[in-house]
């Protein structure tokens, strides 16, 4: 366990990214992704990140009726830009998680300088909800080195969630050097780091125990979120993170299973998956989408296809 940050939030190394669980990706029943993120919880993990978007609280408040919440620390995120947008998100959050307070609430996917000052009102709202006591810290997420370095100027953000992997694959502006050292400068300020993608996005599978061990091993990460949606895939994490030992076991049976994006032969070619993919990573080709070797298995554009039919498996 180790604090995010100047934000006073004790938080395992591990965090349980849960994504992986939503119907966009694993679809598993709540009460079964409840089950692993309660199992989880019983093998010390005690920070869980969710989003608006993934549409998935339902698990989490399933999962925290058997846990004791003042030790849990819950991340969210939302694409708030004003007053109102702010006030729906966290009344979203809240009456979707069950819970009076938000550990850390973040605005997703931002890219500049320029999304940074076009989501100030939001920021600012968050700082009264902060007062308020709805909210503990406040944070960011992003995949972009500019942002990154943007932020110093919004006193507000306490906490950054960067996509960072030892390849660099994902960050949209420059490379992981560059990430590495913005991210090193904006920990010795105070600020605390949480970072995603580990693994790419499941390019670096192949890879994972080294690939792990070197995010484990900068150590102005405070903690890492990686997706899970089973026991063995908690196992390997846990035992990794928590215990610095690599289980070989629940490595086996996570590596037979090869991560990808499918598109079902019902797809109409609307261009909604390519309009919303931030990576670049999908195309409609002979009126069907077909992603390519830039995607990050993010699943974000399944959020916006009108036929359901894509899914990160
Ligand atoms: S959003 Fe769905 S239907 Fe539209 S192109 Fe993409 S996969 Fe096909
Ligand atoms: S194609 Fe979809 S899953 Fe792949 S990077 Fe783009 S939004 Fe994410």
């Amino acid at each position: 366990m180790g604090f995010l940050g100047k934000t006073g939030l004790e938080v395992s190394n591990l965090c349980f990214g849960t994504l992986t669980m939503t119907p966009f990706q694993a679809n598993l029943p709540i009460s079964e992704g409840a089950r692993l993120l309660d199992y989880a919880y019983q093998r010390g993990v005690n920070f869980f990140d969710t989003a608006e978007i993934y549409e998935n609280y339902a698990y989490i408040r399933e999962a925290l009726k058997r846990m004791d919440r003042t030790k849990v620390v819950l991340s969210t995120k939302c694409y708030a830009y004003d007053e109102k947008t702010s006030e729906k998100s966290l009344k979203l959050a809240l009456d979707g998680l069950k819970t009076d307070y938000i550990d850390l609430f973040m605005l997703h996917e931002q890219e500049s300088p320029y999304t940074l000052k076009g989501h100030h009102e939001a920021l600012e709202t968050f700082l009264k909800f902060q007062e308020k006591g709805y909210i503990r810290a406040i944070g960011v997420s992003t995949h972009f080195i500019a942002c990154a370095k943007a932020i110093r100027k919004y006193p507000e953000i306490q906490v950054i969630h960067p996509i960072f992997n030892q390849k660099g694959i994902g960050i949209q502006d420059g490379s992981i050097e560059e990430m590495s050292e913005t991210l090193k400068n904006l920990h010795s300020e105070g600020i605390g780091i949480f970072s995603m993608k580990a693994l790419g996005g499941g390019h670096l599978q192949r890879d994972a125990y080294q690939s792990l061990k070197w995010v484990m091993n900068q150590d102005y990460i405070d903690a890492t979120a990686v997706g899970m949606q089973s026991i063995e895939e908690i196992d390997y994490n846990v035992d990794l993170f928590l215990h610095q030992k690599e289980n070989q076991e629940a490595y086996e049976k996570i590596h037979k299973k090869k991560r990808k994006l499918i598109v079902a032969d019902y797809c109409i070619g609307c261009g909604n998956c390519v309009r919303r993919c931030k990576q670049e990573a999908i195309e409609v080709v002979d009126g069907r989408a077909r992603p390519n070797d830039r995607c990050i298995l993010c699943g974000y554009c399944a959020t916006v296809c009108p036929e359901f039919c894509i899914k990160v498996i």
